[in-house]
């Protein structure tokens, strides 16, 4: 069984290691927080409670949790086939990381970054082995999403770019290739631009999110609406997000308005916390933030 290190234990980590598992590698799974491995290996056991009830697992949920191990350093780098880092959206953070994991894997482990935006080319500057550094950048809710971005850094291994597509489809998902490393690569770009518009448009008061969500779906065949991603994906996650594009130079890609900034300093964080641009019931219910609305 090959050895999978997944470097973060949040929204991304926790749906990474469990598709890992499930695709049969044996999975460790890292962070600094204690609560946050002991969350992660809950919400996976719920996950794959919730696919075996419909059917839907090869193997039963204990068989699969088997495979994952908490762990709260990198140690487990050095017999680790892949290590796949779903860290905070800190272009430092993640450059520490990359430097130490690139000191313990050996040296033909592809070292790859879930980063939204941050070039993989400079992530890629803090290790000796640039060429075996890449991004696979996961879409959340990792079990439910099936498309997976595979990034070539400038100095990426046309055989590690390879690899990445072909690791990808080991977990059953589907690969797209993106071959100049650019800030948002290229699926967060285009929901980027759509996202400012929509944030600015409910800021000024033209509408609702609500509204946006429906319009997206019935208008443009959007399975799920901008609002709903958003929450899904954790509005501090987007302000960091929207930090780290500023930072490289790329405005036009955040909103103008600072509502998001102003909703995480509330604690509307998103779905994770039961409130963001909606409101969500214990059991996970969606409901309009404004219970006016409500009967
Ligand atoms: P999150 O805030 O849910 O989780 C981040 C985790 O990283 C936390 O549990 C934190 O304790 C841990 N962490 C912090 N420092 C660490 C360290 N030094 N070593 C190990 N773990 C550490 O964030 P997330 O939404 O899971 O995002 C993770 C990454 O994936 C980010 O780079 C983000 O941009 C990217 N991403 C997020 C989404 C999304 O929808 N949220 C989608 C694609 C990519």
């Amino acid at each position: 069984m090959e050895n999978v290190l997944v470097v973060g234990a949040g929204f991304m980590g926790t749906g990474i290691s469990q598709v890992c598992a499930q695709a049969g590698y044996r999975v460790h799974l890292m962070d600094i927080k204690a609560a946050a491995l002991d969350k992660a290996m809950n919400e996976i056991k719920w996950s794959l409670e919730k696919l075996d009830s419909k059917g839907l697992l090869k193997g039963t949920p204990k068989e699969i949790m088997g495979h994952i191990t908490p762990e709260q350093d990198l140690s487990s780098a050095a017999h680790a086939s892949w290590v796949i880092e779903a860290a905070l959206e800190i272009e430092d953070l993640k450059k520490q990381l990359f430097k130490e994991l690139d000191q313990l894997a050996s040296p033909g482990t592809p070292l790859a970054t879930n980063t939204s935006m941050i070039p993989i080319t400079h992530i890629a500057k803090a290790t000796r082995n640039p060429e075996r550094v890449l991004g696979l950048h996961f879409f959340g809710p990792v079990p439910l999403m099936n498309l997976v971005e595979v990034i070539q850094g400038e100095k990426t291994s046309p055989a590690i770019f390879e690899r990445g597509g072909t690791f990808v489809k080991s977990l059953g998902k589907t690969p797209v290739r993106v071959q100049r490393d650019i800030p948002g690569f290229v699926m967060n770009r285009i929901f980027s631009a759509a996202f400012r518009e929509a944030v600015d448009l409910v800021a000024e008061g033209i509408t609702t999110p609500e509204d946006v969500d429906i319009g997206m779906r019935l208008g443009y065949g959007w399975g799920v609406g901008p609002f709903e991603i958003a929450d899904n994906s954790g509005l501090d996650t987007n302000v960091l997000v929207g930090k780290a594009l500023k930072a490289l130079g790329e405005k036009n890609l955040t909103p103008r308005s600072d509502l998001i900034e102003q909703m995480v300093k509330e604690g509307r964080l998103g779905r994770k916390v039961g409130k963001g641009f909606y409101k969500y019931t214990p059991d996970g219910k969606r409901l309009p933030w404004d219970d006016k609305s409500q009967k």
